[in-house]
């Protein structure tokens, strides 16, 4: 199917469908390990790369291509590449596109894991990663050496919903000679396309809202067929980070709700983020999409919506931010997110707890902060179930 001609609602119910021969009408589910040859000759064709049948599903899947088609076609890409989960898809962009001796610029604010990976695996292979402020474009053109092969940004981060600016990062990138790759895992292409604002590669944990249901772990590399698919299919095929066909089905279809979920999900995100604004317990909100938000207008020119993750602050520190935690009978406690079921995180005490709290200070993730994914329940549900433990009643 060709994709330019249609929307992002079009193409994530229609892109990368390959049919059998038997026709069916639903996206096939190809459990299999291997591909079977119908010929010797076939078989080496194969091999040797020009016949480019499947082989072996650690290589390729149908079920998986079609997930990597229909992903692509939504970042606005040339290729996608499916991987095991969201970290094996940031270890893959390390071990596709690095070597020993080479550096990244990061911005501060990283997913846990890929902090840990940073910090504590990179080094054993000669790979330095320098931290900046995401915000500040001349730390990251101070920072850039001329062995810098990658600039790493996520945006809105995690989780005080600071905002990138993808397209001066790029710029700033691209005259370092380094590539900008971007986790959009807190958007996804539904909000925002990074590639379109000057982006080289997108990563994703398809496990959050590609998924959108909590069911599966999956991940993402994304980007033009040269930069990213040599490298990350000769890592992927080799190293085994490949994503289970299973999964890719179940991904697959979860891409096809994408845009409506995320309406939704960005709509009640507002609501609850209004709502909180005005409540006297609450010091402060994070949220891309309210005026109050310090980077509304930047976040206003690369989303679609404010998106469907809201960090607030309460009055009384850790003590009123458990209260708030332990008073909910509806959201999850849970450190997932992305999920249709709401969920709610005390960042301190969990993702950010091994951080040493000068540090976390510095950071910003007060002892009274709390992160809650808006899921597809109604508004006025969720609000009654944060206002109980709010309220102490
Ligand atoms: C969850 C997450 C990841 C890692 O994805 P997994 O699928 O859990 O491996 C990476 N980046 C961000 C921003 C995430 O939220």
């Amino acid at each position: 199917m060709t994709t330019k001609p249609y929307d992002i609602d079009t193409l994530g119910v229609r892109a990368g469908v390959h049919r059998s021969p038997l026709g069916e009408h639903a996206e096939a589910l190809f459990l299999t390990s291997s591909f079977v040859f119908e010929s010797a000759a076939q078989a080496a064709a194969r091999f040797a790369g020009e016949d480019d049948g499947f082989v072996y599903s650690r290589y390729t899947n149908p079920t998986v291509q079609m997930f990597e088609e229909r992903l692509a076609a939504l970042e606005g890409a040339e290729c996608a590449v499916a991987t095991s989960s969201g970290m094996a898809a940031i270890l893959g962009c390390v071990m596709g596109l690095m070597k020993a001796g080479e550096h990244i610029v990061a911005s501060r604010s990283l997913f846990g894991a890929t902090l840990q990976l940073f910090n504590n695996l990179l080094g054993k292979f000669g790979i330095e990663v320098t931290y900046v402020p995401l915000d500040d474009a001349a730390a990251w053109a101070a920072a850039a050496r001329p062995n810098t092969r990658l600039f790493f940004v996520e945006s809105p981060s995690n989780p005080l919903m600071e905002i990138a600016d993808i397209g001066a990062i790029a710029d700033i990138a691209h005259a370092a000679g380094a590539l900008l790759v971007v986790d959009n895992c807190f958007c996804s292409p539904a909000i925002q396309r990074p590639i379109e604002l000057g982006a080289d590669i997108v990563v994703h944990s398809a496990t959050k809202y590609l998924d959108g249901q909590g069911r599966v772990m999956g991940g993402a590399v994304v980007g033009r067929r040269k930069v990213v698919f040599d490298p990350l299919t000769t890592f992927l095929r080799n190293a085994g980070a490949t994503l289970s066909p299973f999964n890719a089905w179940v991904v697959l279809k979860g891409l096809e709700t994408l845009k409506i979920r995320m309406d939704a999900q960005s709509a009640a995100a507002l609501s609850l983020a209004t709502w909180l604004e005005a409540h006297p317990r609450v010091k402060r909100v994070h949220y891309p999409g309210l005026a109050s938000h310090p980077q509304h207008a930047l976040a206003m020119r690369q989303q679609r919506t404010g998106g469907a993750i809201v960090s607030f602050e309460v009055d009384g520190g850790r003590d009123a931010a458990w209260r708030v935690v332990d008073n909910c009978q509806l959201v999850s406690i849970t450190a997932n997110l992305g999920d249709t079921k709401s969920t709610i995180t005390h960042p301190a005490s969990t993702t950010h707890g091994r951080l040493k709290p000068e540090v976390r200070a510095a950071a910003g993730i007060v002892e009274g902060l709390l992160r809650v994914s808006v899921g597809l329940e109604s508004v006025a549900d969720l609000q009654s179930d944060l206002a109980r433990g709010l309220d102490g009643k």
